[in-house]
């Protein structure tokens, strides 16, 4: 970073803060320290009547790929808000009761959250983000198609019924 967003000053120089143990962007004008954390991506996965719901990305990273809808959280959003707000961006759908299915760390700055959620109905459309809604039988996931290793991990365990607390969280190797 060039400028400090607090007081403009172009004095940014990394540092590690009394009593810190990391290496942090500081302004030596006003002494505002950045501090720098893993981002949280929230998603679900959707059912209704034994199908599972997917959309096709409409937008990079991995357009026209199948994904279960996830996006980053907000600020002010429970884990479960930006859940349901990811699932109507990005197919329409809307969702209730939503549990922990799947924790997931892609890389050391990305942690995912994966809810297992029903559809109020089998209403869903196409949005911006999203070019194709559809639903899948267990038997029929595009898992040559699927946009991420989280979506392969998420469904794989959910399909198999192999998943409970011990494997509720996978990191990528
Ligand atoms: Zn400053």
């Amino acid at each position: 970073m060039n400028y400090c967003s607090d007081c403009g000053s172009d004095k940014i120089e990394k540092e590690i803060p009394e009593g810190d143990h990391r290496l942090r962007f500081t302004c030596k004008d006003c002494g505002k320290i950045y501090y720098e954390n893993p981002r949280l991506v929230v998603g679900t996965i959707p059912i209704f009547e034994n199908k599972i719901l997917l959309a096709k990305r409409g937008i990079e990273p991995q357009k026209g790929k199948w994904n279960l809808p996830a996006g980053f959280l907000e600020m002010d959003e429970t884990s479960e808000e930006g859940a349901i707000r990811e699932t109507i961006e990005e197919t329409g759908a809307e969702i209730l009761d939503l549990s922990v299915h799947t924790v997931f760390q892609s890389d050391s700055n990305h942690l995912y959250i994966l809810f297992l959620a029903n559809l109020k109905s089998n209403k869903f459309n196409t949005t911006p983000e999203s070019t194709e809604i559809q639903f899948f039988d267990y038997n029929n996931i595009p898992w040559n198609e699927l946009a991420f290793t989280s979506n392969e991990f998420a469904l794989k365990s959910f399909i198999s019924k192999e998943n409970n607390t011990k494997n509720i969280y996978f990191k990528m190797e």
